[in-house]
Parts: C-alpha cells; structure tokens; sequence
C-alpha cells in the first residue's frame, strides 16, 4: 500500500507566518538588538493533560522562537506538590513534541537532551532570592492564619507583623524552611503598598507551609513557593526574553516586575505580554473540569478522541499541521471571545482533504446481488487514492456479484430529488457499473434483507461505453472480500454551543450520541490501514486507525465528517 503523502499536507507548515502585537514587539526587539536570542517559554503545571489551548499557547511560543531564529523552554510549572504527577510530566512532554515535531522541535530548549526545565530544579535559587527580598527589608514573615491575612488584604490593611526586623523575619524563615512550623501557620509575604488599587500588590504570599512530598524534589522541601514568585524567577534564571501568558495575568504584571526590580539583578530582565485564552463553542477547557470527566468516567480516558485534549485531539486523527493551521487561523489578540468549534473543524477537514488516502467502505451496509453478473467471477478496479494529490496513485479494488451499499443509499419509497437507488431506478456504483434496482427482498418481519439487482455491462467507468450518464453515484464493497473494521463515530461531546451557560452543570449539556461503535464493511486494503496514513471513507468521513486495533482487526475513529452537519441543523447553511 502507498504511504500517505506529505508534500500538500504540508501546506499549514508552509503559509506565511502570522503578525500579530505580540509578534510586532518581538520584531521591534530583534531590530533594535535588544537581546542577544529571542527566549520564550512553554509553562505548563503538570496537574492534568494539554488541552487546545495550551496549544495555541505552544504555537505562539514555539512559533515565535521559530520565526524569529530563537528558543522556545518547555518548563513544568510544578510550584504546586499535592495536585502534580509524573504522569502529566510525561503527557505533557509527549503533546508538546507531537505538535512540534518537524516546525519548531529545533527551537526547542531542554535541560538535557531529553528533559524538559522544571520549576522545582530553581527551589534553592527561588530560596535565596527570598533571603535578598527579606535582606532589603522587603519582604516579612506573616503568622496571621490565611482567613485573616484575606480579610486585611481586602480591607488593605497592614499585617501585624509586617514590621518584624530582618533579623527575626531571616530567624523565621529558616525555620520554616527547616519544618519547624505546621502547614498554614506562617508564609512568607513581599511588603510592597497594602492598600495598592491593585489587589496582587497588597503584600501578596511569596512563600507557604506545605509538608507535602514533591513529585520532582521529593521530601527535600517543606515550604513552596506561589506561582508569582517562582515564575517570574524562573523566566529570568532561564533567560527568557519575552514571557507569554493569558490576559488574567495581566493584573498580575506589576508584581512580576516588582519582584524582578527588587532584587538589583544582573542581567536583562524578562517582560510579561498577555494575549487571549482560546475558549471554543461546545468545549469546556478546564482542567479541572476535563478531569471530573476522567475520574467520574464519563469518557475512558485523558485521551478518549471526545476530550479537547491534545492527546485525545491526536488519537481522533487529526494531525499537528492542522492543529498548528487552526492556531494561526484564529490569531492573537487582545480580546477574550468564544471561537466557533466549526473553525477548528474547517481547518481539520482543510487538512485532511489534501492527505487522505480514499477508500471505500459500507457503515451500515445492504446486500445487493447483481443477477446478470457471473458467479464467482472477481474483476479488479482502478480506484484513484486522492483526487488532491497526483502522486497518491491508484489501487485496484474487487468487484464481485454479491456488494454491500449503505442503507441509506436506497430508499424503498424515495422523497422528492433522490438520486440514489430505489425500486427501478438505476445508479452508478463508483468505479464501476450502472445498475438498476429489481427487486426488493424482504424477511418476514418486513424488513429489506437484500436488493436484487442487474448491472449495465456497458457502462463501466473508464470503459470504451462507458459515457452513459445517471444522477446519482453510490460507494460499496464486495461481500466476499469485505473486512470487518469496528467503527467508532465521534460527535461533539456537548450539546450546547456554551456548555456552562448562566453557571448550568456541563455534565447536564453531554452529547448523549458522542460515540457510536458500528461494525463496517470495507474494501480489503484496508486490512493494511497504518496509524500514520488518514484515510477518507468516500462519501462518509476522515478516518484513522485507533491504537486499539489488533492484527486483522482494524479499528477506525471517525476524526470528523465530511460537512458540518451541526451547522446544517442550526439552519446555518
Ligand atoms: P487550566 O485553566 O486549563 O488549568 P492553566 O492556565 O491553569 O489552564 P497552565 O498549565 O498553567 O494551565 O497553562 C500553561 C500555559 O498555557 C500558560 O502560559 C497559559 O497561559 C496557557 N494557556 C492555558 N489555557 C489556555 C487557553 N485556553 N488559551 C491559550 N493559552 C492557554
Ligand atoms: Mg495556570
């Protein structure tokens, strides 16, 4: 069998690079010479699977480090002991070489050849730096229990203990450091403007208690560090030039630079540029909410080809290329809004059109038996592997008396403009013969076991006669040679385009009809079906093989149909 081919899947790789405000100051920067390297950086907390827009997060970063000759750090934001694994470590890992791979896997930074940076790998440096801050007189050790220490920074009002002398706060500290204090009874606290309009400059907590093993330093630690204190940390020990978040950090900002400033650091300092989350329709894109789905079992994994997750997006069969399409399509902004799923779902049908190889194969299949053609007599058809692509080539497929054609190409009693088949009418069958319907074979029950008809002889596709034209042109399969592949129809996992409209429960909007298994019919090629080749099932969908297929066993996900049937139903189009 033919390997797919690469040369128009490449398409989104090669399309001109995107510009965006983000992108324009990056620009400016590399013209004034600011930095030696453009340095972005990828943080994820390793506390659940990617989801699709943690990919857009990677293609801003890697884009950019790509376009513009720098290097883009895959960091696990592990600051957090008690919700991170390894596990994540490893999927996260997994997702970001997957969707880089061949694009921006040269731009790249690692730790080591293989590992990724870690938060938790600065917890000494992170430490010192809070030892400076207290050093300067600017920041204190706080004993008031979290409850209170919310309610003064609300009221902005100071702590009773913000003016410990160094001495004492530099005597606690260590003490916290060395276990002495139970979970939540101190933490460390920058002293900045506690009555500041912006709430995170309130002598936001730079350090807490926490006696919790870590997945990555193990027991070595017994205090962490917040987020805000150990990121902007992290981003200037790793060099970072430009450091890329979503727009809730924004407020964040001028205690990243507070941070940074306070401590008289030798090198340039990294800046912090906010850009739009990616929230999509008929998507929610939590991870905390995506894990209630895995814990309470209401899909079968991280990875079930429902999940937005990068690996349950991958396992459904779409590609890097069209994910990478997607995020260059929508662009970054300044302003949050919902995109509409049916873009990502463009630019996946985009994609999948110029790669996959075509096949024939019957979902929900009806006997037809051709009454004039010979028995036992097999004749091989040339069947074109892509339209798109000269260079897919052609395949023979068998053609026999006794096909399957799908149900619901005939109709016993037909509506108005149907060209399929029905009782006497006649249509092409592809690559082949026109035949004509003659007869209606049913069981006791009524139901339709079998159509019997006759073939034109004259009028196959190619043939010297062939020029005789019907309306309509139908797919099968030759029964004797068909290979039974379980067939898995993924739909969109929400009914709602908002599936937490007015605070509603998502789990209450969940598309009862997400997943169909059905045994299909397929022509016998694709007993060779690879995990890496998409195919499409003519006239029905995108197809790619599932990791739960076996030998002889084929198991196809339907990575998504052939038009937006959503948006029909929705008067759409
Ligand atoms: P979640 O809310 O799903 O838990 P998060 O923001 O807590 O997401 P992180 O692991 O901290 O997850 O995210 C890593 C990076 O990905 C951050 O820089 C974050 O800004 C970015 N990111 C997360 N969600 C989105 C999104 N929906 N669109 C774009 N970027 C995102
Ligand atoms: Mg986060």
């Amino acid at each position: 069998m033919s390997t797919q081919s690469t040369d128009n899947a490449n398409n989104a790789a090669a399309a001109p690079a995107p510009s965006d405000f983000i992108r324009d100051i990056v620009a400016q920067h590399v013209t004034e010479k600011k930095y030696p390297q453009i340095h972005t950086r990828f943080p994820p907390e390793p506390n659940g699977y990617l989801h699709i827009g943690h990919a857009k997060s990677i293609c801003l970063n890697f884009g950019i480090a790509r376009e513009f000759g720098g290097v883009c750090n895959l960091r696990m934001d592990d600051t957090n002991p008690t919700k991170e694994d390894v596990e994540y470590v490893e999927s996260i890992q997994a997702d970001v070489n997957w969707l880089i791979a061949g694009w921006a896997d040269k731009h790249l930074g690692l730790k080591t050849a293989s590992e990724p940076f870690f938060a938790s790998d600065y917890f000494d440096q992170i430490y010192d730096f809070a030892v400076a801050l207290i050093k300067k007189g600017k920041a204190f050790v706080c004993d008031m229990t979290p409850d209170q220490t919310d309610e003064y920074r609300r009221l902005g009002k100071p702590s009773p203990f913000r003016d410990r002398t160094v001495e004492e706060n530099l005597d606690l500290f260590t003490r916290m450091k060395a276990g002495e204090f139970p979970d939540g009874t101190r933490v460390l606290r920058a002293k900045i403007i506690v009555d500041s309009p912006n709430i995170w400059l309130r002598d936001p907590l730079l350090y807490r208690i926490r006696h919790a093993e870590h997945h990555h330093t193990g027991a070595k630690w017994c205090i962490y560090p917040m987020y805000d204190f150990a990121h902007c940390l992290s981003d200037y020990l790793e060099a970072i030039t430009h450091s890329i978040c979503t727009l809730e950090f924004e407020v964040h900002r001028p205690l990243y630079d507070w941070i940074l400033e306070s401590l008289d650091l030798p090198r340039y300092l990294p800046h912090q540029y906010e850009f739009a989350r990616l929230s999509l329709s008929y998507t929610i894109m939590s991870k905390r909410k995506l894990m209630e789905l895995v814990t309470e079992k209401l899909v079968t994994g991280w990875d079930d080809p429902r999940m937005p997750t990068i690996s349950g997006i991958r396992r459904r069969g779409v590609t890097p290329e069209a994910l990478r399409a997607f995020a260059y399509h929508i662009g970054i902004t300044k302003y949050n809004g919902v995109t509409d799923v049916a873009v990502l779902e463009y630019a996946i049908r985009e994609d999948l059109n110029a790669r996959a190889q075509r096949r024939l194969a019957v979902l929900r299949p009806i006997k037809v038996v051709l009454t004039n053609y010979p028995e036992g007599q097999t004749e091989q058809l040339t069947a074109i592997n892509n339209p798109q692509d000269e260079t897919a080539g052609t395949r023979q497929i068998p053609f026999t008396r006794e096909l399957f054609i799908e149900r619901d190409d005939f109709a016993e009693v037909p509506p108005p403009k149907f060209f399929r088949l029905k009782p006497g009418g006649e249509v092409r069958l592809k690559y082949s013969y026109i035949i004509k319907c003659e007869e209606v074979v049913k069981d006791a029950a009524g139901n339709i076991t079998e159509l019997r008809c006759t073939a034109d002889l004259d009028s196959k596709t190619g043939g010297a006669t062939s020029a005789r034209k019907v309306k309509g042109t139908i797919h099968w399969v030759s029964a004797a040679h068909a290979v039974d592949a379980e067939v898995r129809l993924y739909d969109r996992l929400f009914t709602e385009a908002e599936p937490e409209k007015d605070g509603r429960d998502f789990k209450t909007v969940l598309n009862p009809h997400s997943l169909e298994v059905i045994t299909a019919k397929c022509e016998p090629s694709l007993r060779d079906a690879t995990p890496e080749a998409r195919y499409q099932f003519e006239r029905l969908a995108y197809f790619a093989l599932d990791k739960d297929s076996t030998p002889g066993q084929p198991v196809f996900n339907r990575t998504i149909t052939l038009k937006d049937a959503w948006a029909k139903e929705a008067g759409k189009v």
